[in-house]
C-alpha cells in the first residue's frame, strides 16, 4: 500500500506519489538563527527527520533543502546588541544548530543554504513579479499585490475578502495600499544591513527567501514543503502566491505541518518560565535520544505534550527496548526454529510499516514494536524461543530503528566528542574511585553557564573497573567486588549482572 499524507492543501489524507518515479523533492523551513533552537522548532524538525527517513526506507530517493533564515527583524537586533556584523552573530547559531542536530541523530538535508546567499535570486524573481504586474513600490519597498493574486488564501482556506484597505492585520510598519499586501523587499533602514541592488539599498523579505531557495534547488513544482503549523499563514500561503505568480506552474504538492508543542499544558514561553532549549534539558541531564524519542512518539498531526514524566517514560522505553536487543544478541537458546515466532516477527514489521505508512502513525508504530518486546519476552522466559529466528527479530529491530534512531546508547560518546562532557580523571588502580564534579561551559538560552554538567568515566575506565571486579568475584573476594561496584554506581554507572556477563550504561 502507498504511503499516505494528511496534505494541507487539499485537507484531505492522499495517497503520496512523487512527480518523478521514486525521487522525492522536499523542502524544509528552517531555523531564524538569532538564537539556540527550542524544544518547539525540534518538534518539528524531528517530525521532519522522521517523514525523510521513512521515504528512504520505503525506497524513495530523497532530495531535501533546509533554508536557513539569517537576515530578519531578529537576527539584526541580536547582532546589533552584540555589537558584532550579521553574519558573524548568525554563523555561531547555525553552528549550535549543527551540533544540536547531531545530538539528536537528524540526518543532514541533502542541500543547507543561507537566506544572504541567495539575494540575486532573490532580485530576480522579485523583479519577474513586478514585470508580471503582481508587484508595487513604495517607499523604496516592493510589496505583492495579493488582490491581483486570484488563488490567495488556497491553503489557509481563508476569506481575506472582507479585510478592507485601511484596516490593520499586522504590526508592519511599511506602507502598503491593501492590508493584506506583504512586503517582498524592504527599504534600507538607518543603522542596518543591507544589500546594493537594482531594487534599490534594501534587504528581502523573510517570505521570498523560501520561494526561491526552493524553487532554484527543487524546479518549479516539487512534492513536499514542510514546517510548522504556525507557518500555514501567512508564511506559506505566501509562498504559493509569489512563486505561482512568478511561474505560472502549481508550486507545491503535498504540504505537510507539524502541530506544535506545550508543556504541561500550557504554551511554552520565556515569561511563564517553561521555554526549554535542546541545551537547556542536556544541561539537567537528559538524554539526546530520549528527547528525540519523546519529540517522536506523538503523530505529527496532534499537538504535543511536554513533560519531565513524559521524558523520563521515553527514557524507560528505549531502556526496555536496548534490554531486548541485547538479550537477543547476547542470550543462548537452544537450537532450531520456531514458525509461530518467526511470523510473529514478520507481523510486528508488517504492522509497524502500516502505521507510518498511515500519514506517519508514529505511536503505532512503537505500540507495535512494543508488543513485539513484550511477547518474545515471555516467549524467551518460557523457554519457548530458538536460535534460529533470532535474525527475524534482530532484523525487524534494525529496520524500525532506521526510522527512529534511538537504539544505539551514544548519548556519552556524542556529548563528549562535541564538548559537552569531560573524561574525568581516575585515581590509580586500587583506590577509590572519584569522579571530580567537572565545568564544562555550554552554552543554553541564559548565555553560558558553567558546571551543568560532571566530568564522567571514560569508557576505558569503566571496563578496566569491571575487569577487576570481575577478578574479585573469581577469587572469592566479594567485599571488593561490591566496593567497586558502588563506587561505579556513585560515578554514574551501573552495572547489571547477566547470563550473557557483565553489562554497565551510564545513569
Ligand atoms: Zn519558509
Amino acid at each position: 500500500m502507498a504511503v499516505r499524507f494528511y496534505n494541507t492543501l487539499s485537507g484531505k489524507v492522499e495517497d503520496f506519489v512523487p512527480l518523478e518515479d521514486n525521487k522525492v523533492r522536499m523542502y524544509t523551513c528552517g531555523l531564524t538563527v538569532y538564537d539556540y533552537a527550542h524544544i518547539g522548532n525540534y518538534r518539528t524538525f524531528v517530525f521532519q527527520d522522521i517523514l525523510r527517513r521513512y521515504l528512504k526506507y520505503r525506497g524513495y530517493d530523497v532530495l531535501q533543502v533546509m533554508n536557513l533564515t539569517d537576515v530578519d527583524d531578529n537576527t539584526i537586533r541580536g547582532a546589533k546588541a552584540a555589537g558584532i556584523p550579521l553574519r558573524e552573530y548568525t554563523d555561531k547559531f547555525i553552528k549550535a544548530f549543527k551540533v544540536d542536530g547531531q545530538l539528536l541523530n537528524l540526518e543532514t538535508p541533502e542541500i543547507v543554504v543561507r537566506a544572504t546567499d541567495h539575494i540575486d535570486d532573490m532580485v530576480k524573481l522579485i523583479q519577474s513579479l513586478e514585470e508580471k504586474g503582481y508587484a508595487y513600490r513604495s517607499d523604496g519597498s516592493v510589496y505583492f499585490s495579493v488582490g491581483s493574486f486570484p488563488g490567495y488564501g488556497k491553503l489557509a482556506q481563508i476569506d481575506l475578502s472582507g479585510i478592507r484597505p485601511g484596516a490593520r492585520v499586522d504590526s508592519d510598519k511599511y506602507d502598503k495600499t491593501d492590508p493584506r499586501d506583504f512586503v517582498l523587499w524592504k527599504a534600507a533602514k538607518e543603522d542596518e544591513p543591507f544589500w546594493e541592488t537594482p531594487l534599490g539599498r534594501g534587504r528581502p523579505g523573510w517570505h521570498i527567501e523560501c520561494s526561491v531557495m526552493s524553487m532554484k534547488y527543487l524546479g518549479e513544482t516539487f512534492d513536499i514543503h514542510s514546517g510548522g503549523s504556525d507557518l500555514v499563514f501567512p508564511h506559506h500561503e505566501n509562498e504559493i502566491a509569489q512563486s505561482e505568480a512568478a511561474t505560472g506552474k502549481p508550486f507545491v504538492r503535498y504540504w505537510l505541518h507539524a502541530e506544535h508543542l506545550i508543556v504541561n499544558g500550557e504554551k511554552m514561553s520565556k515569561s511563564l518560565g517553561n521555554f526549554f532549549t535542546l541545551r537547556d534539558l542536556i544541561a539537567r541531564g537528559h538524554k539526546p535520544t530520549a528527547i528525540r524519542y519523546l519529540l517522536a512518539s506523538v503523530p505529527f498531526r496532534k499537538q504535543l505534550n511536554f513533560t519531565f514524566d513524559g521524558l523520563h517514560q521515553a527514557q524507560q522505553s528505549i531502556d526496555r527496548l536496548r534490554n531486548f536487543r541485547y538479550r537477543l544478541t547476547m542470550e543462548k537458546f537452544p537450537p532450531g526454529e520456531n514458525p509461530e515466532l518467526q511470523s510473529r516477527a514478520q507481523k510486528a514489521r508488517t504492522t509497524f510499516e502500516e502505521a507510518l505508512d498511515d500519514n506517519l502513525n508514529t505511536a503505532e508504530a512503537l505500540a507495535a514494536i512494543f508488543d513485539l518486546v513484550r511477547e518474545t519476552n515471555t516467549a524467551m522466559d518460557r523457554g519457548e524461543f530458538r536460535d534460529g529466528v533470532r535474525p527475524a527479530f534482530l532484523d525487524v529491530l534494525e529496520r524500525w530503528d532506521r526510522v527512529f534512531a534511538v537504539l544505539e546508547d551514544n548519548d556519552h560518546e556524542k556529548l563528549r566528542r562535541l564538548g559537552f562532557i569531560k573524561d574525568a580523571k581516575v585515581e590509580p588502580t586500587g583506590a577509590s574511585l572519584k569522579v571530580e564534579a567537572g565545568t564544562v561551559d555550554v552554552q543554553t538560552s541564559n548565555g553560558y553557564t558553567s558546571a551543568v554538567l560532571t566530568e564522567a568515566l571514560a569508557d576505558e575506565e569503566i571496563e578496566k573497573c569491571i575487569a577487576e571486579r570481575n577478578a574479585a568475584r573469581r577469587r572469592g573476594d566479594f567485599s571488593s567486588a561490591d566496593r567497586i561496584r558502588n563506587d561505579l554506581l556513585s560515578a554514574g554507572v551501573i552495572l547489571e549482572d547477566t547470563k550473557a556477563g557483565t553489562r554497565w550504561k551510564r545513569k
